[in-house]
């Protein structure tokens, strides 16, 4: 969506810190032990309790051919994105990483953002990797700006990446959001600088690069949704929800303790 006054500027804000403030108190319930069942339990009721609604939950992707049945998306260690909490009952192991992509709409927004955590310690390697990502996003977001274009912010999540050894897992991407959960444009995580689409004042977008700890090709599981590495190796996943303007980019889905 392109935000066009202030009271969906404002509403869009709102959403945002409402959605960073859920998705760090999921994080606090990660640990050995917990299902990813819970966490959607956990993450419907959070979402509800503060009066607004779950967007993923009964939403259709293009390309889908069923809506999408749960709250979160929780993708664990070689699962990269849309893994289905209730229909892919899991346990969380310590040394696992999981990644928690939630979407909500308030006052009819719609913010969209992850996280990829440990389950208690895990190896130096997906440390690595979830640092590396997480890196990517934030090279992705510096490099949005009012009259760059898509392709911009693509090089940056691509080049971040690049150096670090990970795969950049080129099929899934960023898009716009707001009146709906995925929006035109889509931002791929490789591109080139000055390509694609203008990026104008207002307009919002969900960055989301994802990384390989192995090779870069995915494949699509039964189910329909869930993504896995071809090779079985771990996936990482960051993604959150932008405003760019003239005065500068403002992370919407901003987490509280979160430092950047
Ligand atoms: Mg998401
Ligand atoms: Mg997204």
């Amino acid at each position: 969506m392109i935000i066009r006054t202030a009271t969906q500027r404002a509403d869009l804000l709102e959403a945002g810190r409402r959605l960073g403030a859920v998705l760090e108190a999921l994080e606090t319930y990660v640990a050995p032990g917990m299902s990813v069942e819970e966490l959607d339990t956990l993450a419907e009721k959070l979402i509800r309790d503060g009066g607004d609604e779950p967007a993923f939950l009964g939403y259709t992707p293009g390309g889908a051919n069923r809506a999408y049945p749960a709250t979160l998306c929780v993708s664990v260690n070689e699962e990269v994105v849309h893994g289905i909490p209730t229909e892919n009952p899991r346990t969380l192991l310590a040394g696992d990483i999981v990644s928690l992509d939630l979407g909500l709409t308030h006052n009819g927004i719609i913010v969209d953002s992850a996280i990829t955590v440990a389950v208690g310690k895990t190896d130096e390697n997906s440390e690595k990797l979830m640092r590396a990502t997480k890196a990517a996003l934030y090279t992705g977001i510096a490099a949005a700006r009012v009259g760059g274009r898509v392709g911009d912010i693509s090089h940056a999540i691509e080049q971040s990446l690049a150096k670090t050894g990970f795969s950049v897992v080129e099929i899934l991407g960023g898009h716009a959001v707001g009146d709906a959960v995925h929006e035109e444009p889509f931002i791929p995580n490789v591109g080139h600088k000055g390509t694609g689409e203008e990026l104008e004042e207002g307009l919002v977008l969900a960055l989301e690069p994802i990384a390989n700890a192995g090779r870069s090709a995915v494949v699509l599981a039964p189910d329909g949704y869930t993504f896995l590495t071809k090779d079985g190796k771990r996936s990482a996943h960051f993604e959150h929800t932008i405003l760019i303007e003239k005065g500068g980019t403002t992370i919407v889905t901003r987490r509280p303790s979160e430092k950047f």
